[in-house]
């Protein structure tokens, strides 16, 4: 039996540094729910592997893990130099052409004959994470020509945004296809799509998937952020995806876009993941900065879900210790009493006027006043649960299905501890098995109180209409 003491949830991302059964497990029992496959790098055989030792550490362990995997998506990137990088400096013009021979000082290769269409002179270009800043003066059919304004070097493959520009792109190019269709043979858990841009790259991703796993968006253009809400209703959850955000936005907008977009999603009772640049120093060293411990502290003050490991975990010298420290500031930081005060204080209040979301909020109620240790579910498709974590409760919400698929999706939101159960088939069975199932799980002692929440009758999905406190018997 693994658990958690903490509500906030640890996704890691496995790569070179994290392929082997030994340190996929490290990671795991270091803290890590969710595991992310970055299909930007590797092969398929590379995150099959991966995904099947995931799989049997879940097994072995009987706690369910979710799986993402990450699309590339429309990522823009300039070609090769013959030298592989070249020295720039303020004021110097360089070509971007569609020219595939390798670039030298004057010109390099831009293989997007879509992206030049659509610049116009004064537009502003950043390379390699925003470390180049260039200023288009000119362009042809075939070639745009731009001033250097920052920036002192530019190597071969670099990344290249174009913040202010909605471009004529689809969401999935053809290699997200291919590697959508063979995650999903896989059998992970969750999609995510980066890039997108407007609502219907959401729901074309959502056609293709077909229900064979649960949508997440990566919140990375402005446009993104125009279109959230729409775009949102079509998803699953969502990532807060800072590192493109951070170069494609000014960096100092980024902490209330984070704000805002924590508290949007997470109201919404759909997952909210911080990403990105964590504890990036620990790529090279065995602690973090100051400043991280604080960044990963303000995503569990903000009320994410889920808090996120990129290359920490993929390919640095530390990944194990940068799950354990991530662990320790999100448990620290929930202890806090601030923490509770700034969480309780701004909660959806609404009511949807569905019978299941007033079970849900009077749960949490409920399991405040007595102090109950625990809230337990009954979900069949999970919506229920999703209610219930939306609040932010301060106990862990036990939830029981029937389903492997939606115990492993649920595994990602907050304080939800999934168990795979067979379904009840009346009441009294029902309040039983969840009262022992709080034992089991390590929620609840002899004495102590829980909340469930069920629906009668048993099995049908949004059905939610019962609410029982339970005490533990000896
Ligand atoms: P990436 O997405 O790691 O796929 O680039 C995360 C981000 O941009 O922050
Ligand atoms: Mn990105």
């Amino acid at each position: 039996m693994i658990r958690r003491n903490r509500q906030t949830k640890i996704v890691a991302t496995l790569g070179p540094a994290s392929s082997t059964r030994e340190m996929i497990e490290k990671l795991f029992r270091a803290g890590v729910d969710v595991f992310r496959l970055n299909f930007s790098h590797g092969s398929h055989a590379d995150h099959r592997a991966r995904l099947s030792t995931v799989r049997a550490l879940e097994a072995e362990t009987g706690r369910p893990v979710g799986v993402i995997a990450d699309l590339q998506g429309p990522k823009l990137r300039v070609g090769k130099f013959s030298d592989g990088k070249i020295a720039i400096a303020p004021g110097q013009v360089i070509r971007l052409d569609l020219d595939p021979t390798p670039g030298d000082g004057t010109r390099v290769n831009l293989p997007h004959p879509e992206i030049i269409a659509v610049m116009s002179p004064g537009d502003e270009i950043l390379i390699d994470d925003g470390k180049v800043r260039m200023r288009i003066r000119d362009k042809g059919p075939d070639f745009l020509s731009g001033e250097i304004v920052t920036g002192a070097f530019l190597s071969d493959r670099k990344g290249f945004n174009v913040p202010g520009v909605i471009l004529p792109i689809a969401a999935l190019t053809p290699k997200d296809r291919v590697d959508l269709e063979a995650a999903l043979d896989m059998g992970v858990d969750w999609i995510a799509q980066s890039f997108v841009q407007k609502p219907e790259d959401v729901a074309e991703a959502r056609d293709l998937i077909a229900g064979r796993a649960a949508l997440m968006i990566k919140v990375e253009k402005p446009s993104a952020l125009d279109h959230i809400d729409a775009m949102l209703e079509l998803a699953d959850g969502v990532m807060l995806a800072r590192g493109d955000l951070g170069v494609e936005i000014p960096a100092e907008n980024v902490p209330s876009v984070q704000k805002h977009i924590v508290r949007k999603v997470r109201f919404s009772g759909k997952p909210i993941i911080v990403a990105t640049q964590m504890l990036e120093s620990m790529i090279e060293n065995a602690r973090p900065t100051r400043a991280e411990a604080s960044d990963v502290a303000t995503a569990v003050y903000d009320g994410a879900d889920a808090v996120m490991l990129s290359a920490e975990t993929a390919s640095g010298a530390w990944p194990v210790e940068a799950v354990e420290i991530m662990d320790k500031i999100a448990t620290r930081t929930e202890a806090d009493e601030t923490y509770r005060r700034i969480i309780d204080s701004d909660s959806p209040t609404g009511y949807e006027g569905s019978a299941s979301d007033a079970i849900t909020a009077a749960a949490h109620q409920v399991a405040n006043s007595i102090k109950a240790t625990c809230i337990t579910n009954y979900t069949s498709s999970g919506s229920t649960t999703l209610r219930t974590a939306r609040r932010r409760p301060a106990m862990p919400i036990l939830c029981l299905t029937e389903h492997t698929a939606v115990a492993r999706r649920l595994v990602l939101s907050y304080g939800v501890h999934p168990v795979q159960v067979d379904g009840a088939t009346d009441f009294a069975s029902a309040v039983r098995k969840a009262v022992a199932q709080a034992r089991i799980q390590e929620m609840a002692n002899p004495g102590q109180r829980i909340v469930i929440t069920a629906g009668v009758p048993f099995g049908t999905s949004g059905s939610t209409n019962i609410l029982r406190v339970a005490i533990v018997e000896e």
